[in-house]
C-alpha cells in the first residue's frame, strides 16, 4: 500500500473561527479557570467535557457518545474542538453539519461513513531509504517542449543537500520538482526525499540561516546527522480518509489517471476497498507498525439526520474503529426526521440518547462576550478602542456573538481606509448600519413582505 503521497483531508477551514481554542483550560483537579486557553466562561460544561475526556483517555466511552445542547451561538464547536485538543494534538477533528447527509448522488450512509473515517488518525512508524539534507542548491533544467508546444519544459532538477558528514548532489525527476514546489522548499531548508516514491517533506528552515528579525514563526531544525542517503524512521499521521482516497486513485498511465481525477472521486472508494485497507491497517497494528488515534467526529445540528442515520450511528458506535462522536443541537422536544409520528428529546431517537451522555452550554453573559471578541481580535491581530469592544459586547449580546465576531474585519478595512490600525466605535458602528445581524434581517423582510416576489 502507498502510503507516502496522501495528503491530509482535515477541514481546516471549519476550523479557522476557533484558532484561539487550546483546550478545554481546566486546573489539575479539572476546575475551570474563567479564562485559559483562549476559553471564555461556560465553565461547568468546560468541567464536565474535562470528566469525558478522562473516560475517553481510560477507553471507558466505547460505544457511548457526547451530545452538547444549548442554544446557538453558546460555543459548542469550540468545546467539541478543545476536547480533541486535550486528547493530543495529532488528534484528528472532523466537523460535519447534519444536514450535509443530503446529497442526490451519494448514500446518507456513505458521507456518514466517510466522516467516520475522517476522524480516525493512524501513525505509521516506517524506516525508509532516504536522503535528507539541507537544501544548498536548487536548479531546474528547462529543454524546448519536445511535443512542440509553446514554451519550455521542465528536464530535470539539480538539488544538492549538505548534512553534517557530507554533501550529495542529486537530479532529480521533474515530478519530484513538483513536489519540492508544493513544500515550498527553498535553499536553507532541511528536507528528506523517500528514495522509493521521491515524496518530499520539509522539516524546517536550517538554524543556520536563523535570525533575530524573523518575523514569521519559522521551525528551526540543526543540520542533520550522518550521510545524505541513509535509512531514517518516518512518522506519519494519515486518517483511514487519507488511506481511502490514496488507494481508490488508480496507479495507471497519464491518459487514464487523468480521466479518473475527471470522475468525482465519491464513487471510487467502495465497501470492498475499505474492508481491504482496514485488514492491512489492523495487520499494522498488530505487527506494532502503526497505532489507532481515535479522534472527534463533531455533528453539528443532529436533529437534521434521519432515523435511518441515527440506525447507522447506533450500529457504528459499536465498531473498534469508531471515533468519539458528539453531537449538538439547538432543540428540545421535536420530531425524528423520517418517521410519521415519534416524537423525542432533541429529535433522536430514544435508543440512541440512551448511549449519551448530555451536556448544556448556557447563554453567556456581557462580560463572556467582551472577553471572547477581545481574544478574537487579538488572534486575528486587530486592536480594538475600549468604546468599540464595549459596543461590540452589549450588540454581541441583542444579536449573536457570532455577528459580532463576523463584524470585526470589515471594521478592521474601514479603519485602515481612514488611515488607522486602531478600530473605532465609529468604525465598529457604520459597519454595523451597512450589515444586518439574522434578527434584524428577518425583522426587515417582514415588514416588506407585500414588496417581495414571493410572500
Ligand atoms: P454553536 O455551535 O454553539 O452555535 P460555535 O462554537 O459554532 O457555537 P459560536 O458560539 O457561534 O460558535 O462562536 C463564535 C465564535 O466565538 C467562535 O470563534 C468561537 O470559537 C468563539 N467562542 C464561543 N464560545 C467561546 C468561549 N466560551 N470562549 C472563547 N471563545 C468562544
Amino acid at each position: 500500500m502507498k502510503i507516502s503521497e496522501v495528503k491530509s483531508t482535515t477541514r481546516e477551514q471549519r476550523i479557522t473561527p476557533h484558532t484561539h481554542i487550546k483546550g478545554l483550560g481546566l486546573n489539575e483537579e479539572g476546575r475551570a479557570f474563567q479564562l485559559a486557553d483562549g476559553f471564555v466562561g461556560q465553565t461547568s460544561a468546560r468541567e464536565a467535557c474535562g470528566i469525558i475526556v478522562d473516560m475517553i483517555k481510560s477507553k471507558k466511552m466505547a460505544g457511548r457518545a457526547l451530545l452538547l445542547a444549548g442554544a446557538p451561538g453558546t460555543g459548542k464547536t469550540a468545546i467539541a474542538l478543545a476536547i480533541a485538543q486535550e486528547l493530543g494534538s495529532k488528534v484528528p477533528f472532523c466537523p460535519m453539519v447534519g444536514s450535509e447527509v443530503y446529497s442526490s448522488e451519494v448514500k446518507k450512509t456513505e458521507v456518514l461513513m466517510e466522516n467516520f473515517r475522517r476522524a480516525i488518525g493512524l501513525r505509521i512508524k516506517e524506516t525508509k531509504e532516504v536522503y535528507e539534507g539541507e537544501v544548498t542548491e536548487l536548479s531546474p533544467e528547462e529543454i524546448e517542449n519536445p511535443l512542440g508546444g509553446y514554451g519550455k519544459t521542465l528536464s530535470q532538477v539539480i538539488i544538492g543537500l549538505k548534512t553534517v558528514k557530507g554533501t550529495k548532489q542529486l537530479k532529480l525527476d521533474p515530478s519530484i520538482y513538483e513536489s519540492i514546489q508544493k513544500e515550498r522548499v527553498t535553499v536553507g531548508d532541511v528536507i528528506y526525499i523517500e528514495a522509493n516514491t521521491g515524496a518530499v517533506k520539509r522539516v524546517g528552515r536550517s538554524d543556520a540561516y536563523a535570525t533575530e528579525f524573523d518575523l514569521e514563526a519559522e521551525e528551526y531544525v540543526p543540520l542533520p546527522k550522518g550521510e545524505v542517503h541513509k535509512k531514517k524512521e518516518v512518522v506519519q499521521d494519515v486518517t483511514l480518509n487519507d488511506l481511502d482516497i490514496a488507494n481508490a486513485r488508480p496507479q495507471a498511465s497519464c491518459y487514464l489517471l487523468l480521466l479518473t481525477l475527471l470522475k468525482p472521486k465519491k464513487t471510487e472508494i467502495t465497501d470492498k476497498l475499505r474492508k481491504e485497507i482496514n485488514k492491512v491497517v489492523n495487520k499494522y497494528i498488530d505487527q506494532g507498525i502503526a497505532e489507532l488515534v481515535p479522534g472527534v467526529l463533531f455533528i453539528d445540528e443532529v436533529h437534521l439526520l434521519d432515523i435511518e442515520c441515527f440506525t447507522y450511528l447506533n450500529k457504528a458506535l459499536e465498531s473498534t474503529l469508531s471515533p468519539i462522536v458528539i453531537f449538538a443541537t439547538n432543540r428540545g422536544m421535536c420530531q425524528v426526521r423520517g418517521t410519521e409520528d415519534i416524537f423525542a428529546p432533541h429529535g433522536i431517537p430514544v435508543d440512541l440518547l440512551d448511549r449519551i451522555l448530555i451536556i448544556r452550554t448556557l447563554p453567556y453573559t456581557l462580560e463572556d462576550v467582551r472577553a471572547i471578541v477581545q481574544i478574537r481580535a487579538k488572534t486575528e491581530g486587530l486592536t480594538l478602542s475600549e468604546d468599540a469592544l464595549n459596543h461590540l459586547a452589549e450588540s454581541g449580546i441583542r444579536t449573536s456573538l457570532r455577528y459580532v465576531i463576523q463584524l470585526l474585519t470589515p471594521a478592521s478595512i474601514l479603519a485602515r481606509i481612514n488611515g488607522r490600525e486602531n478600530i473605532t466605535l465609529e468604525d465598529i458602528k457604520e459597519v454595523d448600519d451597512l450589515f444586518y445581524d439574522a434578527k434584524s434581517s428577518a425583522k426587515v423582510l417582514a415588514e416588506y413582505q407585500g414588496l417581495y416576489k414571493f410572500k
